[in-house]
């Protein structure tokens, strides 16, 4: 069973240390995702998530965006271990032949500032999904820590509308409530939530109620299970049982074959115990198969996820 992972943040990390690498030439721990753990972890498929800081000076402008999109190529997929996710057909190419797909994701659209032509290049450049913003408010949207909640601007709006277009997955993950439920009414494709646990378990407001959790169910959506550890477990040590317990009330709520993962892995400086790197997933894996049939397990660590992408992702 190969794993697919819907988030991570590497690229921030190559973004903001020019001498870093990523085939595990660095200092140990600094990198969570290299390509000897994604080998290690057997991994089919790993998103790459593009994040621009709100405090960066530049955090309006595209440029910064460009050149992570650029660190991407240059320093990821220059790996031949590794192969650039456009069409549904690169997945199943990654299926036949063994590789490991990278698939490319912004976490906010700054820098986009209303522009849907720049959109339009960065799908271009092999963009697959996008968020509208991180935790803060931008031109598009509120993130879940402005205070004021608002949601979708009118710009926000078209921007969703020209990634159904283009087949850009729309990810909702850091969205306001508000914005979310914009984001539902109007999307006119299944939604994802890349890296979200459920909010009855642990009550952050970067996890979702379970009207949310209905609702991308319903759509035909996909939730990565993140292993962020205050959106795991509100005290203590966090552990991969409180990660299953997640799993489990999703699954509760109908969303065995909408549950995937998203690890978050390199946006954390704190680790679920036993769940530190692409490698170790393997005991998420192990711990999941003591308590459910192999297609479950399957459909949680790949096949949904797999199902929904060849769904989603352009022919050609
Ligand atoms: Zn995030």
């Amino acid at each position: 069973m190969r794993i697919v992972d819907f988030h991570c943040d590497v690229l921030y990390k190559l973004l903001q240390d020019k001498e870093l690498t990523f085939d595990g030439g660095n200092k140990p721990g600094v990198l969570d995702v290299t390509l000897e753990r994604l080998k290690e972890g057997n991994v089919l498929l790993q998103t790459f998530a593009v994040f621009i800081s709100p405090g960066r000076p530049d955090y309006y402008e595209a440029a910064p965006i460009l050149e992570s999109i650029d660190l991407f190529y240059e320093k990821v997929l220059c790996f031949p271990e590794l192969r650039l996710i456009r069409t549904a057909a690169d997945v199943d190419a990654c299926i036949l032949d063994g590789k490991i797909g990278a698939l490319l994701s912004l976490e906010g659209v700054g820098g986009i500032r209303g522009k849907l032509s720049t959109l339009r290049l960065l799908q271009r450049l092999g963009v697959r999904a996008a968020g509208l913003t991180w935790n803060d408010a931008n031109w598009a949207a509120d993130g879940v820590m402005e205070a004021r909640g608002g949601g979708l601007t009118a710009q926000g709006a078209a921007f969703v509308q020209e990634c159904n277009r283009l087949g850009i997955i729309v990810d909702v993950s850091h969205l306001s409530e508000r914005a979310f439920w914009d984001v539902a009414a109007l999307s006119s494709r299944p939604i994802v939530a890349s890296h979200s646990n459920a909010r009855e378990l642990c009550d952050h407001p970067r996890n979702l109620t379970d009207l949310q959790i209905r609702a991308i169910i319903e759509s035909g959506g996909l939730i990565g299970i993140t292993y962020v550890p205050p959106f795991v477990r509100e005290k203590g040590d966090v552990s991969i049982d409180d990660v299953l317990r997640h799993i489990e009330h999703i699954c509760a709520l109908g969303g065995e074959k909408h549950l995937a993962l998203g690890s978050d892995f390199d946006g954390i400086d704190r680790h679920v115990k036993g769940l530190a790197h692409p490698g170790q997933v393997l005991g998420l894996r192990e711990a999941l198969l003591k308590r459910y049939n192999d297609d479950i397990v399957r459909g949680i660590l790949s096949s949904n996820a797999v199902t929904f992408l060849k769904g989603q992702l352009p022919v050609e």
